[in-house]
């Protein structure tokens, strides 16, 4: 078996969700990284050090600058012959561009899949979370998108790999980049951070969300998560969405500030290693996954939170 890992980056960095579709990939078979983009020979160099890579290919041309799905599927769809499987991160990039690879080469791609059965067998979450559903595909070639907190990050202690130049491919002139606009923050990525502290409808308010958990964010150096009720208040930007159709974090603490505990707000975070949940209601379905919980009004819970934790 073959696998090609479809590389993702982030500011001129090798992201990690690559790290867990690599770990994914090696379950399958021998691993290659496609690496495209413009003036991205350092992250071809990054990707060489991830332990199990066998070859690197770098596809680096201005036609790839901004990652866009409509050039990138072209230049996969050609590599494609040479592997059993395509693999990529199930990120905002990877659920953009493995679909329309799939399309293109009439495959049925499996998505978010959190458990390798074997090289045609695949478990994945369905029912936002609900089900696990275990897919065995009789294509010949395999598409995936992996779920990044399912996957360990491999390791970065190889070196062996080889960097191959690959010339880009003909792209249809169908759509073309405007304009990116990033959000920035003080805080760490919600996917990839270690603590998250989330917020729900019970802040009250977007000044509330901002002077209660911002602090406690700062003081934790946690990222900052929102259950959908606070981001349609507008209490929280919408990339702060944790859940079903929002993102799904996995981290050592999830915190969840008045939050009811949705099925849709479990769905993104219940593998949490630990979960504290703080909730006037002590019959709010968060307690049911909650390691621990606090039954307190959050507008003195939180501001004693901070300060206990500054006395440690
Ligand atoms: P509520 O359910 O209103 O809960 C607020 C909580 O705050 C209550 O438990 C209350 O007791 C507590 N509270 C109030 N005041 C205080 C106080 N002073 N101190 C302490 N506690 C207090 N939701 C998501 O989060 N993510 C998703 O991705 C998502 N996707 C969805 C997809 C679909 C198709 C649908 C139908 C829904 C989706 N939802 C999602 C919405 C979900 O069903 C819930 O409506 C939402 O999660 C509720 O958010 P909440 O817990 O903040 O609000």
């Amino acid at each position: 078996m073959s696998v090609l890992i479809i590389a993702e980056q982030q500011q001129s960095c090798l992201d990690e969700a690559t790290l867990s579709a690599v770990s994914a990939g090696l379950q399958l078979g021998e691993v290659d990284i496609l690496v495209a983009g413009h003036n991205v020979a350092e992250i071809a160099i990054q990707a060489q050090q991830i332990d199990g890579v066998r070859k690197v290919l770098l596809a680096d041309a201005t036609v790839y600058a901004h990652a866009l799905a409509e050039t990138l599927a072209p230049l996969v769809v050609q590599l494609a012959d040479s592997y059993s499987h395509i693999v990529a991160a199930a990120t905002s990039f990877g659920k953009n561009l493995l679909p329309r690879v799939a399309a293109l080469l009439d495959c049925a791609p499996v998505s978010d899949v959190t458990s390798i059965v074997d090289t045609q067998t695949f478990i994945h979450p369905i029912y936002a979370g609900n089900v696990l559903q275990t897919v065995r595909s009789q294509q010949s070639k395999q598409l995936l998108t992996i779920r990044t907190t399912a996957f360990a990050l491999a390791e970065l202690t190889g070196g062996q790999a080889v960097i191959e130049h690959i010339a880009p491919v003909a792209v249809p002139q169908l759509s073309r980049f405007i304009d990116l606009q990033l959000t920035e923050s003080e805080h760490p990525e919600l996917t990839t951070a270690k603590i998250v502290i989330s917020g729900g409808r019970g802040l009250g308010s977007a000044e509330n969300f901002a002077a209660l958990l911002n602090p406690l964010a700062d003081t934790l150096n946690a990222a900052i998560g929102a259950s959908r009720a606070a981001v349609d208040a507008d209490y929280a930007p919408n990339d702060y969405q944790v859940g079903q159709t929002g993102k799904i974090v996995a981290p050592d603490l999830y915190i969840a500030i008045g939050i009811s505990g949705a099925i849709q707000h479990l769905a993104g975070m219940k593998d949490s290693k630990v979960i504290v949940a703080i909730n006037k209601d002590a019959d709010a379905p968060i307690f049911k996954v909650a390691d621990y919980g606090l039954v307190a009004d959050l507008h003195t819970a939180v501001p004693e939170l901070i300060q206990q934790i500054k006395a440690i």
